[in-house]
């Protein structure tokens, strides 16, 4: 076989990763092979939103509903229960219930975003140039070949590109083209659930007490709904922490160019083509790599679309 020349060795690569995005984003490309997904998954063209990619997962599906509902009720018990009645009383900054709506609606889009885009499924169809042998893996499920930090769902039964991890409740995997729609979800979601927190705290500390000897606390408890906003409280508190912990971790993953997968599989570092050092990205570097090329304005938007990125970002070294 002729031995190949680092240049033509890297056009080659980078040929493939321009096509291969443009069929995961474009709609235009007209190119069907590349964007060929296997049975487990099906995709809707919508004029407005694009392809919508949904999984054929019944625990997914049942975990994303799930989802919906907590914040269709979170959403629901702070503006009647809290937001409405305070805000009618003139104790509740407008400036706090501007912040709430936006940071519920920002939640609700970037579910809507991580759920249906393509994490960056690897074409079941496409198989890669010869000349990048050295840089690929072969996939035994999907039978062909696959960058090397592309990995296989099972829920999915595809190779997704630099696959974090499949989330059961967005019902989709968290990869190469969808991680900073994941990583948006989780913030936003972190900051909704602290705003309502914080307000349930406030609305407790104005509770009225009611005195034992002139008040009948059946009818008082009902009155005030007082369950409901126990589990109010209850709810965004766990939202708050969990996604804490969730947006620390992601955020130590990033700065450390690593995934779930690869601390799942590879903790130690022993993996050589992937060494772990502690040698930390920049946030700047990080979050470049995450959201793609453009002004940093749009990162928190989840509406946008990620521009391409290097052969770099999926085999970790330049070629
Ligand atoms: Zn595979
Ligand atoms: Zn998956």
């Amino acid at each position: 076989m002729a031995q190949e020349t680092p240049n033509n060795y890297k056009r080659v690569t980078e040929d493939y990763f321009s096509r291969l995005h443009s069929a995961w984003v474009m709609e235009e490309s007209g190119d069907k092979t590349m964007g060929e997904v296997s049975s487990n998954v099906t995709v809707h063209r919508c004029p407005v939103f694009g392809r919508l990619h949904f999984v054929r997962d019944q625990r997914g599906i049942a975990c994303l509903s799930f989802i919906v509902l907590y914040w269709i009720y979170g959403v629901w018990s702070m503006s009647f229960l809290i937001i409405y009645p305070r805000y009618q009383q003139g104790l509740l900054n407008v400036v706090a219930i501007a912040l709430y709506a936006f940071c519920s609606v920002m939640t609700i889009c970037s579910l809507f975003k991580a759920a249906t885009t393509n994490p960056g499924r690897v074409p079941l169809v496409e198989q890669p140039p010869v000349t990048d042998a050295d840089q690929w893996t072969f996939c035994q499920k999907c039978k062909q070949q696959r960058p090397t930090r592309a990995h296989h769902c099972r829920r999915c039964q595809q190779c997704v590109m630099k696959m974090d991890h499949h989330c059961p409740w967005i019902n989709n995997c968290v990869g190469e083209a969808n991680h900073f729609h994941f990583m948006q979800l989780c913030t936003y979601a972190f900051l909704m659930s602290l705003i309502a927190f914080v307000m349930c705290m406030v609305h407790w500390y104005l509770w009225p007490k009611c005195p034992a000897t002139i008040c009948d606390k059946s009818v008082y408890y009902m009155r005030h709904q007082q369950a409901l906003l126990y589990f109010s409280t209850f709810l965004s508190f766990l939202m708050a922490f969990s996604m804490l912990l969730m947006v620390s971790g992601q955020h130590f993953n990033l700065i450390m160019d690593r995934t779930t997968l690869d601390n799942l599989r590879d903790p130690f570092g022993k993996d050589q083509s992937r060494p772990l050092t502690l040698k930390f990205r920049t946030c700047h570097d990080a979050y470049t790599d995450l959201c793609g090329p453009g002004h940093k304005i749009f990162w928190a938007f989840p509406c946008r679309r990620r521009k391409v990125l290097t052969s770099y970002h999926y085999y970790g070294n330049p070629v």
